[in-house]
Protein backbone atom coordinates (compact mmCIF):
# COMPACT_ATOMS: atom_id res chain seq x y z
CA UNK A 1 0.00 0.00 0.00
CA UNK A 2 1.17 3.73 -0.55
CA UNK A 3 -0.30 5.38 2.32
CA UNK A 4 -1.87 9.19 1.98
CA UNK A 5 0.83 10.49 4.36
CA UNK A 6 3.16 9.77 6.97
CA UNK A 7 5.18 11.18 9.75
CA UNK A 8 9.19 11.51 9.20
CA UNK A 9 11.18 10.52 12.69
CA UNK A 10 14.22 9.29 13.48
CA UNK A 11 16.99 9.83 15.97
CA UNK A 12 16.60 13.77 15.69
CA UNK A 13 13.23 12.76 17.20
CA UNK A 14 14.38 9.72 19.73
CA UNK A 15 16.70 11.26 21.45
CA UNK A 16 15.05 14.35 22.45
CA UNK A 17 12.24 12.29 23.95
CA UNK A 18 14.75 10.36 25.56
CA UNK A 19 16.36 12.70 27.30
CA UNK A 20 13.38 14.06 28.17
CA UNK A 21 11.89 10.70 29.99
CA UNK A 22 15.56 11.11 31.51
CA UNK A 23 14.72 14.54 33.16
CA UNK A 24 11.72 13.47 34.69
CA UNK A 25 10.29 16.51 32.99
CA UNK A 26 7.52 14.86 31.16
CA UNK A 27 3.97 17.10 31.85
CA UNK A 28 4.07 20.35 30.77
CA UNK A 29 7.03 21.92 32.60
CA UNK A 30 10.87 21.59 31.15
CA UNK A 31 12.65 23.18 28.63
CA UNK A 32 11.55 22.04 25.35
CA UNK A 33 8.37 23.48 25.31
CA UNK A 34 9.96 27.09 25.35
CA UNK A 35 12.27 25.95 23.30
CA UNK A 36 9.90 25.03 20.84
CA UNK A 37 8.18 27.95 21.30
CA UNK A 38 10.99 30.08 20.50
CA UNK A 39 11.83 27.79 17.36
CA UNK A 40 8.54 27.59 15.54
CA UNK A 41 7.44 31.15 16.45
CA UNK A 42 10.69 32.39 14.68
CA UNK A 43 9.84 30.43 11.75
CA UNK A 44 6.97 31.95 11.20
CA UNK A 45 8.18 35.22 11.76
CA UNK A 46 6.33 36.05 15.00
CA UNK A 47 7.25 37.04 18.14
CA UNK A 48 4.94 34.58 20.09
CA UNK A 49 4.11 31.00 20.43
CA UNK A 50 1.77 29.29 22.72
CA UNK A 51 1.80 25.60 22.49
CA UNK A 52 -1.14 23.83 22.93
CA UNK A 53 -2.72 20.00 23.14
CA UNK A 54 -3.75 20.27 19.57
CA UNK A 55 -4.82 22.08 16.75
CA UNK A 56 -8.09 22.45 17.96
CA UNK A 57 -7.28 23.95 21.31
CA UNK A 58 -5.02 26.60 19.38
CA UNK A 59 -7.94 27.66 17.46
CA UNK A 60 -10.84 27.66 20.34
CA UNK A 61 -7.61 29.39 22.63
CA UNK A 62 -7.68 32.03 20.29
CA UNK A 63 -11.11 32.97 20.28
CA UNK A 64 -11.39 33.15 23.46
CA UNK A 65 -8.44 35.02 23.86
CA UNK A 66 -9.97 38.14 21.96
CA UNK A 67 -13.20 37.70 24.00
CA UNK A 68 -15.06 36.29 21.25
CA UNK A 69 -18.04 33.94 23.35
CA UNK A 70 -22.14 34.15 23.07
CA UNK A 71 -24.10 36.82 20.64
CA UNK A 72 -21.01 36.58 18.62
CA UNK A 73 -20.65 35.72 14.61
CA UNK A 74 -17.47 34.21 13.09
CA UNK A 75 -16.96 33.87 9.07
CA UNK A 76 -15.99 31.04 8.29
CA UNK A 77 -14.97 28.76 4.80
CA UNK A 78 -17.36 26.26 4.15
CA UNK A 79 -14.77 24.57 2.51
CA UNK A 80 -12.51 22.95 5.62
CA UNK A 81 -12.04 20.68 8.33
CA UNK A 82 -15.21 20.39 10.98
CA UNK A 83 -12.94 22.08 14.07
CA UNK A 84 -12.46 25.51 12.11
CA UNK A 85 -16.39 25.57 12.76
CA UNK A 86 -16.45 23.41 15.72
CA UNK A 87 -14.15 25.64 17.88
CA UNK A 88 -16.70 28.67 17.45
CA UNK A 89 -19.42 26.99 18.71
CA UNK A 90 -17.45 25.61 22.19
CA UNK A 91 -16.80 29.52 22.35
CA UNK A 92 -20.39 29.83 22.61
CA UNK A 93 -20.38 31.92 19.22
CA UNK A 94 -22.21 30.96 15.62
CA UNK A 95 -20.06 30.31 12.55
CA UNK A 96 -21.49 31.95 9.40
CA UNK A 97 -20.48 30.17 6.74
CA UNK A 98 -19.15 31.58 3.13
CA UNK A 99 -18.15 30.21 -0.13
CA UNK A 100 -14.88 29.57 -1.00
CA UNK A 101 -13.07 31.19 -4.67
CA UNK A 102 -12.28 28.91 -7.49
CA UNK A 103 -8.68 29.82 -7.57
CA UNK A 104 -7.23 29.36 -4.44
CA UNK A 105 -10.20 26.72 -2.87
CA UNK A 106 -9.95 29.00 -0.07
CA UNK A 107 -12.27 31.73 1.79
CA UNK A 108 -13.44 34.03 -1.22
CA UNK A 109 -12.70 37.48 0.29
CA UNK A 110 -15.53 39.12 -2.48
CA UNK A 111 -18.16 36.77 0.18
CA UNK A 112 -17.32 38.30 3.85
CA UNK A 113 -19.21 41.49 3.24
CA UNK A 114 -22.47 39.65 2.45
CA UNK A 115 -22.14 37.68 5.59
CA UNK A 116 -21.56 40.45 7.59
CA UNK A 117 -23.91 41.59 10.31
CA UNK A 118 -23.68 43.83 13.44
CA UNK A 119 -22.71 41.24 15.23
CA UNK A 120 -19.04 39.82 13.05
CA UNK A 121 -16.46 39.92 15.54
CA UNK A 122 -13.75 37.78 13.60
CA UNK A 123 -12.92 35.44 10.43
CA UNK A 124 -10.92 32.47 10.09
CA UNK A 125 -9.40 31.97 6.86
CA UNK A 126 -8.06 28.28 6.47
CA UNK A 127 -4.78 27.90 4.36
CA UNK A 128 -7.03 24.64 2.97
CA UNK A 129 -4.37 21.71 1.80
CA UNK A 130 -1.44 24.36 2.05
CA UNK A 131 -2.89 27.06 -0.15
CA UNK A 132 -2.65 30.00 1.82
CA UNK A 133 -5.81 32.19 1.38
CA UNK A 134 -5.63 35.65 0.14
CA UNK A 135 -4.64 37.54 3.00
CA UNK A 136 -4.41 40.79 1.50
CA UNK A 137 -8.27 41.74 0.62
CA UNK A 138 -9.24 39.47 3.80
CA UNK A 139 -7.03 41.80 6.36
CA UNK A 140 -8.00 44.80 4.18
CA UNK A 141 -11.84 43.76 4.85
CA UNK A 142 -11.26 43.19 8.22
CA UNK A 143 -9.60 46.47 9.24
CA UNK A 144 -12.61 48.61 7.73
CA UNK A 145 -14.90 46.19 9.42
CA UNK A 146 -12.73 46.20 12.47
CA UNK A 147 -12.93 41.99 13.08
CA UNK A 148 -9.72 39.92 14.35
CA UNK A 149 -8.39 37.80 12.26
CA UNK A 150 -7.76 33.91 13.47
CA UNK A 151 -5.25 32.03 10.61
CA UNK A 152 -6.55 28.73 10.56
CA UNK A 153 -3.10 27.21 8.87
CA UNK A 154 -3.09 24.01 10.71
CA UNK A 155 -1.97 22.65 6.74
CA UNK A 156 -0.09 24.70 6.06
CA UNK A 157 3.08 25.55 8.21
CA UNK A 158 5.80 27.40 6.03
CA UNK A 159 3.59 27.91 3.16
CA UNK A 160 3.89 31.73 2.23
CA UNK A 161 1.60 35.03 0.78
CA UNK A 162 3.84 37.51 -0.88
CA UNK A 163 6.77 36.23 0.44
CA UNK A 164 6.10 35.74 3.78
CA UNK A 165 5.14 32.86 6.23
CA UNK A 166 1.56 32.10 6.95
CA UNK A 167 0.66 32.26 11.08
CA UNK A 168 2.07 36.25 11.09
CA UNK A 169 -0.83 37.53 8.85
CA UNK A 170 -3.49 37.71 10.91
CA UNK A 171 -3.77 38.93 14.39
CA UNK A 172 -3.60 35.14 16.22
CA UNK A 173 -2.04 32.13 13.59
CA UNK A 174 -2.95 28.44 14.56
CA UNK A 175 -1.20 25.37 13.95
CA UNK A 176 -1.46 21.64 13.66
CA UNK A 177 0.92 18.91 14.81
CA UNK A 178 -0.99 16.02 13.99
CA UNK A 179 0.35 12.68 12.90
CA UNK A 180 -0.13 13.77 9.24
CA UNK A 181 0.35 17.20 9.30
CA UNK A 182 3.83 18.94 7.83
CA UNK A 183 5.12 18.58 11.16
CA UNK A 184 4.45 16.81 14.11
CA UNK A 185 3.92 16.17 17.78
CA UNK A 186 1.99 13.14 17.93
CA UNK A 187 -1.17 15.79 18.75
CA UNK A 188 -0.41 19.23 19.55
CA UNK A 189 -0.50 22.65 17.98
CA UNK A 190 0.56 26.32 18.73
CA UNK A 191 -0.78 29.72 18.32
CA UNK A 192 1.66 32.17 17.21
CA UNK A 193 1.21 36.24 17.17
CA UNK A 194 3.10 39.73 17.50
CA UNK A 195 1.26 40.74 20.60
CA UNK A 196 2.31 40.45 23.70
CA UNK A 197 -1.05 40.83 25.57
CA UNK A 198 -2.66 37.97 23.68
CA UNK A 199 0.16 35.88 24.56
CA UNK A 200 0.21 36.65 27.89
CA UNK A 201 -3.77 35.98 28.43
CA UNK A 202 -3.33 32.41 26.19
CA UNK A 203 -0.65 31.47 28.29
CA UNK A 204 -3.00 31.61 31.63
CA UNK A 205 -6.05 30.43 29.80
CA UNK A 206 -4.44 27.50 28.40
CA UNK A 207 -3.07 26.72 32.44
CA UNK A 208 -6.66 26.51 34.12
CA UNK A 209 -6.84 30.36 34.34
CA UNK A 210 -4.13 30.88 36.47
CA UNK A 211 -2.49 33.50 37.38
CA UNK A 212 1.04 33.30 36.93
CA UNK A 213 2.21 35.49 39.72
CA UNK A 214 0.30 33.91 42.51
CA UNK A 215 -0.48 30.13 42.61
CA UNK A 216 -3.84 29.27 42.86
CA UNK A 217 -5.33 32.36 42.03
CA UNK A 218 -7.56 32.03 38.57
CA UNK A 219 -8.42 36.23 37.43
CA UNK A 220 -10.03 34.10 34.24
CA UNK A 221 -11.91 30.62 34.03
CA UNK A 222 -9.11 28.56 31.89
CA UNK A 223 -8.79 25.05 30.09
CA UNK A 224 -6.28 23.00 30.56
CA UNK A 225 -4.72 23.07 26.96
CA UNK A 226 -0.96 22.50 27.45
CA UNK A 227 1.51 20.52 25.31
CA UNK A 228 3.61 18.10 27.04
CA UNK A 229 7.17 18.37 27.77
CA UNK A 230 7.94 15.06 25.32
CA UNK A 231 5.44 16.68 22.50
CA UNK A 232 7.67 19.32 22.14
CA UNK A 233 10.59 16.82 22.28
CA UNK A 234 9.17 15.71 19.31
CA UNK A 235 8.83 18.85 17.92
CA UNK A 236 12.61 19.80 18.43
CA UNK A 237 13.17 17.43 16.07
CA UNK A 238 10.88 17.98 13.84
CA UNK A 239 12.26 21.23 13.44
CA UNK A 240 15.89 19.97 12.52
CA UNK A 241 13.95 18.64 9.40
CA UNK A 242 11.31 21.01 8.58
CA UNK A 243 12.79 22.89 5.68
CA UNK A 244 14.19 19.15 4.48
CA UNK A 245 10.30 18.11 5.00
CA UNK A 246 9.02 21.51 2.71
CA UNK A 247 11.46 20.94 0.05
CA UNK A 248 10.75 17.09 -0.58
CA UNK A 249 6.94 18.30 -0.81
CA UNK A 250 7.69 20.92 -3.48
CA UNK A 251 9.61 18.36 -5.12
CA UNK A 252 6.92 15.49 -5.29
CA UNK A 253 4.18 17.90 -6.45
CA UNK A 254 6.31 18.85 -9.14
CA UNK A 255 6.49 15.54 -10.08
CA UNK A 256 2.94 15.44 -10.14
CA UNK A 257 2.42 18.56 -11.63
CA UNK A 258 4.86 17.05 -15.01
CA UNK A 259 2.97 13.74 -14.92
CA UNK A 260 -0.44 15.05 -15.29
CA UNK A 261 0.69 17.99 -17.76
CA UNK A 262 -2.03 17.54 -20.75
CA UNK A 263 -3.76 15.48 -19.70
CA UNK A 264 -7.85 16.21 -20.00
CA UNK A 265 -10.24 15.37 -16.91
CA UNK A 266 -8.28 16.24 -14.15
CA UNK A 267 -7.23 19.60 -12.41
CA UNK A 268 -3.65 20.05 -10.31
CA UNK A 269 -3.99 21.94 -7.28
CA UNK A 270 -3.32 26.00 -7.35
CA UNK A 271 -0.67 28.29 -6.93
CA UNK A 272 -1.62 31.49 -7.32
CA UNK A 273 1.28 34.22 -8.62
CA UNK A 274 1.74 35.59 -5.05
CA UNK A 275 1.50 32.12 -3.53
CA UNK A 276 4.11 29.50 -1.92
CA UNK A 277 1.85 25.89 -1.29
CA UNK A 278 3.06 23.88 0.91
CA UNK A 279 1.18 20.97 -1.01
CA UNK A 280 0.20 19.12 2.60
CA UNK A 281 -1.60 16.41 0.72
CA UNK A 282 -1.38 16.97 -3.26
CA UNK A 283 -5.15 16.86 -4.53
CA UNK A 284 -6.84 17.20 -7.86
CA UNK A 285 -10.14 17.24 -9.01
CA UNK A 286 -11.56 15.41 -11.75
CA UNK A 287 -12.63 17.90 -14.33
CA UNK A 288 -16.28 16.26 -14.54
CA UNK A 289 -17.15 17.88 -11.12
CA UNK A 290 -19.33 14.22 -10.24
CA UNK A 291 -18.99 12.73 -7.07
CA UNK A 292 -19.68 9.51 -8.15
CA UNK A 293 -16.95 9.50 -10.34
CA UNK A 294 -14.74 10.43 -7.66
CA UNK A 295 -15.86 8.21 -5.71
CA UNK A 296 -15.01 5.66 -8.75
CA UNK A 297 -11.37 6.61 -8.78
CA UNK A 298 -10.97 5.86 -4.93
CA UNK A 299 -12.03 2.81 -5.05
CA UNK A 300 -9.81 1.79 -8.36
CA UNK A 301 -6.88 3.26 -6.70
CA UNK A 302 -7.83 1.00 -3.29
CA UNK A 303 -7.66 -1.57 -5.42
CA UNK A 304 -4.50 -0.63 -6.68
CA UNK A 305 -2.85 -0.48 -3.12
CA UNK A 306 -3.00 3.30 -3.36
CA UNK A 307 -4.55 5.13 -0.33
CA UNK A 308 -6.46 8.21 -1.31
CA UNK A 309 -9.07 10.26 0.54
CA UNK A 310 -11.79 12.51 -0.64
CA UNK A 311 -11.49 16.47 -0.16
CA UNK A 312 -13.73 17.53 3.02
CA UNK A 313 -17.15 17.80 3.03
CA UNK A 314 -18.46 21.25 2.83
CA UNK A 315 -19.52 21.89 6.54
CA UNK A 316 -22.42 23.69 6.08
CA UNK A 317 -24.17 20.10 4.50
CA UNK A 318 -23.61 18.45 7.55
CA UNK A 319 -26.24 17.76 10.06
CA UNK A 320 -25.41 19.39 12.69
CA UNK A 321 -24.65 23.04 10.87
CA UNK A 322 -27.29 23.15 8.68
CA UNK A 323 -27.04 25.52 6.12
CA UNK A 324 -27.87 27.97 4.62
CA UNK A 325 -25.61 27.19 1.22
CA UNK A 326 -26.06 26.56 -1.43
CA UNK A 327 -22.04 27.49 -1.79
CA UNK A 328 -21.67 26.26 -5.33
CA UNK A 329 -18.03 26.23 -5.40
CA UNK A 330 -17.37 24.56 -2.37
CA UNK A 331 -19.81 21.89 -3.38
CA UNK A 332 -18.23 21.24 -6.77
CA UNK A 333 -14.06 21.39 -5.61
CA UNK A 334 -15.29 18.82 -2.46
CA UNK A 335 -17.26 16.64 -4.90
CA UNK A 336 -14.72 16.39 -7.67
CA UNK A 337 -11.60 16.29 -5.17
CA UNK A 338 -9.44 13.41 -4.16
CA UNK A 339 -6.23 13.63 -2.47
CA UNK A 340 -3.40 11.17 -3.67
CA UNK A 341 -0.24 10.15 -1.74
CA UNK A 342 1.86 12.99 -0.38
CA UNK A 343 3.83 11.99 2.21
CA UNK A 344 7.79 13.46 2.41
CA UNK A 345 9.20 10.34 1.93
CA UNK A 346 6.95 9.33 -1.33
CA UNK A 347 9.88 8.15 -3.96
CA UNK A 348 9.25 9.44 -7.66
CA UNK A 349 9.06 5.48 -8.50
CA UNK A 350 5.54 5.56 -6.31
CA UNK A 351 4.40 9.05 -7.20
CA UNK A 352 4.67 7.46 -11.19
CA UNK A 353 3.03 4.38 -10.53
CA UNK A 354 -0.15 6.77 -8.84
CA UNK A 355 0.31 8.81 -11.72
CA UNK A 356 -0.20 5.97 -14.59
CA UNK A 357 -3.19 4.64 -12.48
CA UNK A 358 -5.06 7.96 -12.93
CA UNK A 359 -4.49 8.54 -16.23
CA UNK A 360 -5.34 4.54 -16.77
CA UNK A 361 -8.52 5.85 -15.18
CA UNK A 362 -9.46 8.86 -16.80
CA UNK A 363 -8.64 7.43 -19.73
CA UNK A 364 -10.85 4.47 -19.99
C1 LIG B 1 -6.00 19.23 11.43
C2 LIG B 1 -6.81 20.45 11.35
C3 LIG B 1 -7.32 21.09 12.48
C4 LIG B 1 -7.28 20.48 13.86
O1 LIG B 1 -6.07 20.09 14.32
P1 LIG B 1 -5.97 18.91 15.42
O2 LIG B 1 -4.54 19.00 15.86
O3 LIG B 1 -6.31 17.64 14.72
O4 LIG B 1 -6.92 19.25 16.52
C5 LIG B 1 -7.99 22.29 12.32
N1 LIG B 1 -8.17 22.83 11.11
C6 LIG B 1 -7.71 22.24 9.99
C7 LIG B 1 -7.95 22.92 8.67
C8 LIG B 1 -7.05 21.02 10.07
O5 LIG B 1 -6.62 20.42 8.95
Amino acid sequence: MIPIMGPLIDSEEIDRVMDCLNSGWISSQGSYIPAFEKAFSAFCGTGFGIATSNGTTALHLALVTLGIGPGDEVIVPTLSFAATANVVIHAGARPVFVDVEESTWNLDPRQIEPALSERTRAVIPVHLYGHPAPMDPIRELAEKYRLWVVEDAAEAHGAECGGRRVGGLGHLGCFSFYGNKIITTGEGGMIVTDNPEWAEKARILRDHGMSKERKYWHPLVGFNYRMTNIQAAVGMGQMTKIHDILDRKRRLAERYRRGFEGLKGIRVPPEASWARNVFWLYSILLSSGNGSERDDLIRFLHEAGVETRPLFFPIHTMPPYQGPGPFPVAERISASGISLPSGADLTFEQIDRVVSLVKEFVGR
